[in-house]
């Protein structure tokens, strides 16, 4: 028989949502226990089966906790991580979905955690949308998840949290902080800033003619602000490097287009289209 875990999962939005009905669905014998600052997200997370059990308090929910996984914006989760560890019990381990790393990992570490251990974890799921109510089990599904220890990781919470992760259909990546926050600023952050770019750089009058090019080159432009702007400045150094290329490659691209010859232009959209069509 399978001994009964209890994940506790912090903040009911789009990613803590769906990882407790992911793990309802997928992890036999497991209590989900969803901690939300309000009530209706805990009712509709229950009514859904996404949770078993809710609370407005974390310190209800945490002492009886085996996992625990801070799913809120990234400029709050270090505070939660030192407040959980005065009520969890000792050998808890404790994760974060944040999309950045070395920040959160650098400022839980500064302090001396009494009963937790602690893991950066970052799922590479999720959507513009936000809420519980977009919230869906299969969100994980074969994405690749970080999990960024640091020096002063054990092997066992790596082992652990990987494990973990594996058991919802995952494929996990281990690497320090730093080098996360170096790849993510470039397939995550730095779309994310170009498609904002776009946005400030389009007229009105030209926007009502807008269709599938324009809408799949800018959908992450609808993000939200409050999660995006502290991504943003957890990852300045990196973030600011990447918009440093991407400024180049736009000079060399304007420089392109006013000299008016073909030749270059293509050669330079050849490569482009080349290097994307080895994606999916
Ligand atoms: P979301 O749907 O807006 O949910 C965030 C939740 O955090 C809210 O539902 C709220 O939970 C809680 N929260 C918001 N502000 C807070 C505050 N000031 N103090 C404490 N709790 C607060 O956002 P999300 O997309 O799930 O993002 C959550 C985390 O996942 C972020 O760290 C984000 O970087 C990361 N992430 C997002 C994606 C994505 O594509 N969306 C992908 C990977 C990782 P309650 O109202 O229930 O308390």
């Amino acid at each position: 028989m399978i001994k009964k875990k209890t994940y506790v999962i912090v903040g009911l939005g789009l990613i803590g949502g769906s990882l407790a009905a992911a793990i309802s669905k997928r992890i036999p014998n497991a209590s989900v226990i969803g901690v939300s600052r309000s009530s209706q997200k805990i009712s509709f997370a229950k009514k859904k089966r996404f949770i078993d059990e809710g609370f407005t308090d974390f310190k209800s929910a945490v002492p009886s906790a085996d996992y625990i996984f801070i799913c809120t914006p990234v400029d709050t989760i270090p505070k939660l991580v030192s407040e959980i560890d005065r009520y969890a019990k000792p050998g808890t381990i404790v994760t974060d979905v944040g999309s950045t790393k070395s920040e959160i990992v650098k400022s839980v570490e500064r302090k001396e955690m009494k009963h937790i251990q602690f893991i950066g974890s970052h799922p590479l799921a999720g959507s513009h949308l936000t809420g519980v109510r977009h919230a869906r089990p299969d969100l994980f599904d074969r994405a690749f998840v970080f999990v960024t220890p640091s020096k002063n990781t054990s092997a066992k919470a790596v082992r652990d949290i990987s494990l973990f992760w594996r058991k919802l259909n995952t494929s996990v990546k281990i690497m320090s902080p730093e080098v996360h926050d170096q790849l993510v600023s470039e397939i995550s952050h730095l779309p994310h800033a170009t498609a904002a770019l776009l946005m400030h750089a389009v007229s009105s009058k030209a926007l009502s003619y807008a269709t599938s090019g324009f809408l799949d080159t800018t959908r992450v432009a609808q993000g939200d602000p409050r999660l995006w702007a502290p991504i943003f400045l957890t990852n300045r150094m990196n973030l600011a490097k990447n918009l440093n290329t991407l400024e180049q490659a736009l000079a060399q691209l304007s420089r392109l287009v006013r000299q008016g010859k073909a030749k270059p232009l293509v050669r330079f959209l050849k490569e482009a289209s080349a290097k994307r069509s080895k994606l999916a």
